[in-house]
């Protein structure tokens, strides 16, 4: 499956690893296991990642992540969990520098990049997909390339209950478990510890809540400056979907959250009936079936209609 790639990493020493913007587990975990992997083969490899939630502070050698290229020219970049090169943390000019291109990602959608591509939609998460091409490599999983593994199929699957989770996927999470890792503090970390603000701003969402087409649609919009008025940075606020999706009868959740640049970046979840990635995907975004997300092309306001409008289209 993996043997252009792997011939392609025999050839290559100075290589960096690169995850979407705003890394989510599974970009964080894909892209660390595949770090601490090559560094296993004596390869240069860093993971360019400019920027990451505190969430992820906990994970073993996440503070060896860097901000840019330094080189004038390197051998290989790997990007992960992307479905196209403009939604990579790296710059185009940082990715020119490059020789030769890898791209490992699970989208349905995508916008293919580089010499050798593997994609593979069917597979809940790009860290499963990692999993699979270290093991092809020849490379020993340890605890630490176990962990991130586990925290990526992990963040991914909704802990394993998300339809997307496969068989196979426990059975590489058991794998993962006999390697000693401890992934109860992993979930502690990932799904069940917060900040004091992050918790009024769940509250705020809830308490800022529309809802349409009988409860099938909801909605909710926070502002930058509301996120920062809570303490919090615009990587805290991502997640409130999940509380919107919820609720029962919920087809369709959406929570937009203002950022610093001043674009409007919306959160899509489906309740199954409707395939929310073609809404992204029409409004210039991608994502899953279940799972999708795109920055607001247009002033709130407007596209907050036109997405209501697209929605309504689909649940009727
Ligand atoms: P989330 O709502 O968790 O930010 O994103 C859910 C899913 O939608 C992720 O799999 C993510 O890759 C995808 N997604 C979110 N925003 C964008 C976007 O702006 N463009 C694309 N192509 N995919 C996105
Ligand atoms: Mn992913």
């Amino acid at each position: 499956m993996f043997e252009q790639a792997k011939e392609i990493i025999k050839q290559s020493n100075t290589i960096y690893v690169v995850g979407h913007i705003n890394p989510d587990g599974d970009a964080i975990g894909s892209s660390f296991a595949i770090y601490f992997a090559l560094k296993k083969l004596g390869k240069n490899v860093k993971v360019l990642m400019p920027k990451y939630s505190d969430n992820f502070s906990f994970l073993p050698g996440i503070k060896e992540a860097v901000n840019e290229v330094v080189e004038e020219k390197y051998d290989l970049l790997i990007g992960v969990d992307s479905s196209a090169k403009d939604r990579l943390a790296i710059s185009e000019e940082d990715f020119n520098k490059a020789d030769k291109v890898i791209m490992l990602d699970h989208h349905k959608i995508s916008d293919p990049f580089g010499d050798f591509r593997y994609i593979d939609p069917e597979i809940p998460a790009a860290s499963q997909i990692i999993y699979n091409f270290l093991v092809e490599l020849g490379i020993e999983i340890d605890k630490t390339i176990a962990t991130y593994i586990y925290a990526g199929i992990m963040s991914d699957t909704g802990s394993f209950n998300y339809s997307s989770t496969k068989p196979s996927t426990l059975v590489i999470a058991s794998k993962l478990m006999e390697l000693g890792i401890d992934f109860s503090y992993i979930c502690k970390r990932l799904n069940d510890t917060i900040k004091e603000a992050k918790l009024k701003l769940i509250a705020y969402t809830i308490d800022n809540m529309e809802v349409y087409y009988d409860g099938k649609f909801r909605y909710s919009y926070v502002s930058y400056e509301e996120i920062k008025r809570l303490g919090l940075d615009e990587e805290d606020a991502e997640g409130m979907t999940n509380y919107l999706r919820m609720v029962e009868g919920t087809e369709v959740a959406v929570a937009v959250r203002g950022k610093s640049d001043g674009t409007n970046k919306v959160s899509m979840r489906s309740g199954g009936k409707v395939d929310v990635s073609k809404i992204a995907i029409l409004f210039g975004g991608g994502g899953h079936e279940r799972a999708s997300g795109y920055t607001m092309p247009k002033d709130l306001e407007t596209s907050k209609k036109e997405l209501l409008d697209v929605v309504g289209g689909m649940l009727s």
